[in-house]
This record gives structure tokens, sequence and C-alpha cells, in this order.
């Protein structure tokens, strides 16, 4: 079966009658509140005043407000004792504080959390707590599927249904530590190793395609008022969008990690396609030009071992001097595969051939290893379980009409 007569949206709709949650229009929560999660300062203190409060008390009530949301982690107005009874009254009328709900939260052999998370609209999406000895890192979803293609991942198979929020996106990272349990009590510090240390955008989504709310939220995540994560502890993962990449570096100021995968324009455009708009040229040399870079903040390039595809001793020796001269490093990933991918993971011995070379042209290249892969959670295996449903529906369909689905989508 190939990939396209599996996607549940090429198929005629027949006779299943069920809300399409992707294609409901964003504001379906009619007479919604306001969610303060994901403004900036100055945001939230216009939102306050639009709501009432004197002018002069503002600013004192977004710092207090800032306190009780992101370093104590309330979702209830209630709790905030500074906060006369009135005014939490009339808080919780106007505004909310809820984050993404959990759907499902899965928890793999090897500790990795990931979770199913709904937003505004019934959409789903996807994010992964993976535990380290030294850190714990968020993986964080930046959109509903994803407008690429890119052939190995199974994101990519998925429509782009809508950009993420930034308050959806900070969400992510605050429903993570509701659930490790990570916020600190009234009056005592917050605690010196925390369980949530690190954030990738390496989700569902191009974040460079949603740059503002990864931004915003970063700000966030980053502010000592805030979730007080450090900038050098946050990665944002891009597929190449060129004219974002420095723009992110600027108003960011994040780690940069790019989705290589190739060493040659013709191989990267069957594997990122985005390689057609901004070929491999182009994207070197704004990596050359990110903010800041150094030995001490280098660039990561991400690179899929795909069996027979990227994974020579010639594209080895390529890839090094494809990226002379910047400061980086080689994360070597080896392909992990979904129901219906056109490729296989490249043998361990040829992994280990290909790391040998870029880590004597001087680059430390760690080979990632698969993490949750028993629940799906590793890199490129996520893909909302909306879209499933909606792929038991087409299932569904095709039986009645005779045909089968199979089982290529995920
Ligand atoms: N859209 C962004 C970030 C999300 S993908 C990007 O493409 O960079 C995070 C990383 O996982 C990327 O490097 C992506 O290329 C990689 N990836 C996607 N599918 C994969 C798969 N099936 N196996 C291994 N890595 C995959
Ligand atoms: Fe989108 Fe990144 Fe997957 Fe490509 S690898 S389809 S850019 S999520």
């Amino acid at each position: 079966m190939t990939s396209a007569a599996a996607h549940p949206e090429s198929r005629p709709a027949t006779g299943v009658i069920q809300p399409d949650f992707a294609t409901l229009p964003r504001k379906v929560e009619a007479g919604a509140k306001t969610s303060l999660l994901g403004l900036s300062r100055e945001e939230m203190r216009e939102a306050l005043i639009a709501a009432g409060t004197p002018e002069r008390q503002a600013k004192m009530r977004v710092g207090q407000l800032w306190s009780w949301i992101y370093q104590r982690g309330l979702t209830d107005f209630a709790g905030m004792t500074n906060l006369s009874k009135d005014f939490r009254g009339q808080l919780a009328e106007t505004f909310t504080l809820a984050r993404p709900a959990i759907v499902t939260r899965q928890i793999s052999q090897d500790g990795t959390r990931k979770y199913l998370l709904r937003i505004a609209g019934g959409h789903e999406v996807e994010a992964v707590y993976i535990p380290e000895e030294d850190r714990g890192t968020l993986c964080v979803s930046s959109q509903v599927g994803c407008t690429l293609t890119c052939s190995f991942c199974h994101t990519g198979t998925q429509k782009l249904v809508r950009n993420l929020t930034a308050g959806e996106i900070v969400g992510q990272i605050m429903v993570c530590r509701d659930d490790l349990g990570e916020w600190p009590e009234l009056g005592k510090p917050p605690s010196e190793k925390r369980l949530l240390s690190n954030i990738v955008l390496m989700g569902m989504g191009e974040p460079l395609y949603n740059t503002d709310a990864v931004r915003d939220a970063m700000k966030i995540a980053m502010d000592g008022e805030g979730l007080s994560l450090s900038r050098r502890r946050i990665t944002l993962s891009t597929s190449g969008v060129v004219p974002e990449i420095i723009r992110a570096g600027e108003e960011i100021g994040c780690m940069l990690a790019i989705s290589l995968h190739a060493t040659t324009d013709e191989v990267r455009n069957t594997l990122v396609p985005i390689n057609k708009k901004w070929p491999l040229a182009e994207l070197l040399d704004a990596c050359r030009n990110y903010p800041r870079l150094s030995n001490a903040e280098r660039i990561t390039f991400e690179y899929v071992m795909l069996k027979g595809v990227n994974d020579s001793d010639e594209d080895a020796k390529r890839l090094v001097k494809l990226i002379a001269g910047i400061p980086a490093k080689i994360n070597l990933i080896p392909f992990n595969p979904w129901p219906g991918a056109p490729y296989e993971r490249s043998d361990w011995e040829r992994i280990e051939a290909f790391a040998e070379i870029v880590n004597r042209a001087g680059y430390a290249s760690p080979v990632r290893t698969p993490r949750g892969q028993d629940i799906m959670a590793a890199c490129g295996q996520l893909k909302s379980a909306t879209e499933r449903a909606r792929k038991s529906r087409a299932q569904i369909a095709a039986e009645t009409t005779g045909e089968t689905a199979g089982e290529a989508a995920g």
C-alpha cells in the first residue's frame, strides 16, 4: 500500500457521521475565557486593564500573577492569597489558567513519559519527557501536524491542522511539571536539581513556521520570574527555514539544531523537501551566521541514519567537509521506524563506522539512544491520536465499501 492511499484524508467519506475536530473553527468554545498563559508582561497588563484593573495597579498585579502562575504553578485564582478575594473573583470570571488537558499519559519501561494533550478546538498534540541521569528533557510540540513532508517522519504524514499558541507551548512544560510534582511549595525555594531541566523543540511541527509563538513561549520559559530555565538548556530544531534561523537566534537566543540528514542536495531534496526551497549552501550559510556561535554554543546537526540512503563512508566524509568551520556536534539518530515507513534503520556497525569518521574529523558524534520506543515516543514517531482516530473512522468507512485501509498510516 502506498502511503498516499493510506492517508485518511484521501478517502471519500462514506456514511460515518462524526464531528471532524480538525476542521472545526478555532473559536469552537464560544464564550471561552481568555487564557493568561503565554502572555508577555505587557500583554497581561493590557488584558487586566481591559478587564477593569486600575492602570496604576496593573504592573504590580502582573508581577504577582506571574509569580503564582509560573513559579508556583497555580491553576486556580482562588489560591492567590496576596490578592483580594474580590479581585480573585473578577479574574476567575474573565480569565483562565487552564493548561492543555492530559488525555493519556504513557510511561515507557525506560521512564520516558508520553503525554497526549488536548488543546482548544479538540485538537491533540504530544509532548515527551525523557529522564536522564544528569537532566530531564521535555520534547515540546509547536504545531498540530506539520506542513512539511519529510519522507522519514511520522508527523510529516499528518496534515498541518494549526499552529499552537504561546500559551499552549508553555502549557506543555507546565503540564509536565504538574505531573512530576515539581512546583515548589509556598515559602520554599525551588530545588537545585530539576526533574525538568531542558527543553527541546523537537516534537510535532516545524517551530520556525510558528516562530512568534515559540519565541513568546520560550521567553517565559527562560524568564527568571517565569519558569527560570536556562537559555542554553533550550534547543530549537528546524528542518531548515533559512530566513527564520537568524531571527530565532536574535529573538529567542536558544541553542540551534539543524535537521541535516543528507550531504547532497539531491538526497536532501527527497528526505527533507524544504531543501528545494533553501538548499544546503544557503542553510549552512545561515548556520555560519547564527548569533553567539562559538565552541561553548555549538550547533547540533541531526542526522538520521537510513540504511543504504545516507549512511555511507562517503556521506560521512562529505558531511565533515560541508560543516567545516562551524562549531558543531553531530547527533546521529538511528531511524525510528513507524508503520508503513519506507526506510530501514542502518545497522549498528554502519552507524559506528560513520560516527568514527565524523569523530576523527574532530566533531563529537553521539549516537542518540532511542527512548520510549515501546510507546512510540521516539523522534519522528509522534502523531496525534485524533489523527489515528480519524484513521480508524476511515478504516470503518473503507470496510463498509469493501476496501481495506491497511496499516500503512500510523
Ligand atoms: N520539525 C523540526 C523538529 C521536529 S522533528 C525538525 O524537523 O527539525 C525532531 C527531529 O527528529 C528532527 O531532526 C527530525 O528530522 C527527526 N526525525 C523525524 N522522524 C524521525 C524518525 N522516524 N527517526 C528518527 N528521527 C526522526
Ligand atoms: Fe515536520 Fe520536522 Fe517531521 Fe519534517 S521532520 S515533517 S519538519 S516535524
